[in-house]
This record gives C-alpha cells, sequence and structure tokens, in this order.
C-alpha cells in the first residue's frame, strides 16, 4: 500500500505517519526530513535547499523528486510507503506516477488532514522531537509521559526546528494554499481521497485514518 498524507504545516502529517509505521510496518518518506538530514550533511543538495528552507519557501521540484526516487529503491518490494510532505506542486504529483509506474507501484489513499488555519501557528510554535530518535512531540498538545525524557527511546536531547517560528510559518501556509492545495483534484478525479478531520485529538485521527485503510 503506497498513501500520501496531504495537509499544511502543523496538520499532523508526521504525528499520523510515525503511527502508521509503528502500526502497521509502513515506511516514512518525509521530504522536509531528507532536506534536513542534507543540510545537516551539508551535501550540494543541502547546500542549496537551506536558505530556501529558511524563508519557508519550497526547495526545486527536481531535487525533491530525485530524494524520492532514491528512497523508494531503498526499500523492499512488500514495503509500503506514506508520502509525507510530498508531492507539494503538480510538478511533484506528476513525477510521483512516474516514479511509482517504473516501480511497479500505484497509490491507493491520499488523506487530505483538514484543519483550522488559525491554529497552526500554535501547532508548529509548540513542537519539538526527540534529538535522539526523531519522535515528535508538543509543548501542550503530546508532552512527554516522564518531563524531560522521550516516551519511545529515553534520550533527554530535544530539539526545534529553525523554520518553526511564526514569521516563516506564514510564508509556508502561503506556500500550501497556492502550490499544494491545487493538486486535490487531480487526486480526487481518480476517487482516491478521503478528508479527515485533523483538528481532532491525535488518537481520534489515527483511528479516522486506519478506518480508511482498513484491517
Ligand atoms: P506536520 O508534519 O503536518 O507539519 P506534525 O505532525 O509535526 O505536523 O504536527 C505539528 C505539531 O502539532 C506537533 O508538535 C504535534 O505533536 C502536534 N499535533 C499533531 N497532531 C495533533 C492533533 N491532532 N492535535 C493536537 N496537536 C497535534
Ligand atoms: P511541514 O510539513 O511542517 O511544513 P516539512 O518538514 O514537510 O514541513 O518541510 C520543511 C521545508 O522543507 C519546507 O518549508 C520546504 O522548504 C522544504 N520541503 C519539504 N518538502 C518539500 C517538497 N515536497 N517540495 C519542496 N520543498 C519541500
Ligand atoms: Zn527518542
Amino acid at each position: 500500500m503506497n498513501i500520501i498524507l496531504l495537509g499544511p504545516p502543523g496538520a499532523g502529517k508526521g504525528t499520523q505517519a510515525q503511527r502508521l509505521v509503528e502500526q502497521r510496518g509502513m515506511r516514512q518518506l518525509s521530504t522536509g526530513d531528507m532536506l534536513r538530514a542534507a543540510v545537516k550533511a551539508g551535501t550540494p543538495t543541502g547546500l542549496k535547499a537551506k536558505a530556501v528552507m529558511e524563508r519557508g519557501e519550497l526547495v526545486s521540484d527536481e531535487i525533491v523528486s530525485a530524494l524520492i526516487g532514491d528512497e523508494l529503491d531503498a526499500m523492499g518490494a512488500g514495503e509500503g510507503a506514506i508520502f509525507d510532505g510530498y508531492p507539494r506542486t503538480a510538478a511533484q504529483a506528476t513525477a510521483l506516477d512516474t516514479i511509482l509506474t517504473q516501480r511497479g507501484r500505484s497509490l491507493d489513499h491520499v488523506i487530505e488532514l483538514d484543519v483550522d488555519e488559525d491554529q497552526l501557528v500554535e501547532r508548529i510554535t509548540g513542537r519539538f522531537t526527540c534529538a535522539n530518535c526523531g519522535k515528535g512531540y508538543h509543548d501542550r498538545f503530546e508532552q512527554p509521559r516522564q518531563p524531560g525524557i522521550c516516551d519511545k527511546c529515553g534520550s533527554t536531547e530535544f530539539k526545534r526546528r529553525p523554520d518553526d517560528n511564526e514569521q516563516t510559518v506564514r510564508t509556508r501556509m502561503a506556500e500550501y494554499r497556492a502550490k499544494t492545495a491545487p493538486i486535490l483534484p487531480i487526486y480526487e478525479a481518480r476517487g482516491i481521497v478521503t478528508r479527515v478531520n485533523g483538528m481532532a485529538d491525535i488518537d481520534d485521527v489515527t483511528r479516522a485514518i486506519e478506518t480508511v485503510l482498513g484491517g
């Protein structure tokens, strides 16, 4: 099974992808995570992407589609893919079709996380992750069970993203509205879109997605 989680920054794509990975053994393919790794490693891709990401604008379609192709090539044929934060433009949606077809895969579901934009700034400015395992948290909505200790790996180091500030979030939301939301009709025409209420509690969103994906 191959699915896309679609929604604006802070909608809960990464949170839900991490749960699907644990519950269903699927793989999360987050272009944001791949780009941040490239920036950290100082690769040519990272050098090109860094300033663009800091501004909250979109990195080029060629760069992100190449990352996705490489990541799929590293996966087992039986492993399902969760596309998180990709595709983000019509050109990326077209590229994904080709990338999947070339590898004998197809898209089963596009889950649209429907959220109230007014609340996204709070979601994003309160977001942090475990520096060791990457598990996502929130200052108000998803704190570690024991303060300061990661639920998953026990690490006591956490980090925040430099682009998770109000100014950049506004740019990212504008990019979403202008370039990403318009790709939904492509998938609606194929009858594979399900809209899920992303404002519900994290566990309820997970249950709604499980219902869509089935057994
Ligand atoms: P995205 O990957 O779509 O940008 P995240 O999954 O990182 O979004 O979620 C953004 C922040 O909001 C995180 O700190 C996360 O813990 C929190 N969050 C995610 N889903 C919910 C939800 N349904 N209700 C409240 N907070 C949430
Ligand atoms: P979020 O879901 O919280 O908005 P991501 O981690 O998905 O954040 O993306 C962070 C940044 O990485 C984006 O603002 C953009 O600069 C870049 N990026 C990630 N995925 C893509 C993509 N598919 N196309 C272009 N740029 C991307
Ligand atoms: Zn951890």
